[in-house]
């Protein structure tokens, strides 16, 4: 699955919408801002239900990742249809992603994403995300279906025949 930043697709949206906190004095992570970046699957038809997280911050001119978090918002028997696709209580998280960027406040950075989703109202938001993301994939990839139909459509060629 691979997955792309909601911020390419939904640029304005994402500039509202996006969580971001502020430490101070925060026991384990430097003092400063931290956005929660959000990645989803562009697989057309893929219902996954998951968000990938890139911890960013504007100190590291929002290149650097700090940590990368997945986290899938609906019950673990949901994952649990992906066989072998790992453990369903893996799946819904939230996890640190091995296979992507961390740093050494990757763990700090987890429990800060643990207490953003004790929050209803957020999570609302990254199944909202979700679902917009979602259906301008499966839109423009109906529409490049339909293209594809057309131009291999005898009568539509015939018409183009001079
Ligand atoms: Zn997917």
């Amino acid at each position: 699955m691979p997955m792309i930043p909601f911020m390419e697709k939904f640029p304005e949206l994402a500039a509202r919408e996006t969580r971001s906190v502020t430490t101070n004095e925060h026991p384990d992570l430097p003092d400063g801002e931290y956005g929660f970046l959000e990645l989803y699957c562009n697989e057309p038809g893929c219902d996954c239900r998951r968000v990938i997280i890139d911890v960013l911050r504007p100190e590291t001119g929002w290149s650097k990742v700090w940590a990368t978090i997945g986290y899938g918002w609906e019950s673990p028997e949901y994952y649990g249809k992906w066989e072998g696709a790992g453990e369903p209580i893996e799946l819904k998280g939230p996890y640190l992603d091995t296979l992507n960027p961390q740093s050494e406040y990757s763990p700090a950075l987890l429990d800060l994403f643990r207490m953003l989703i004790e929050s209803p109202e957020y999570v609302d938001r990254l199944r909202r995300h979700y679902q917009t993301f979602k259906e301008s994939i499966d839109r423009e990839h109906n529409r490049s279906v339909a293209r594809r139909k057309r131009v291999r459509d005898p009568r539509r060629r015939r018409r183009h025949v001079r």
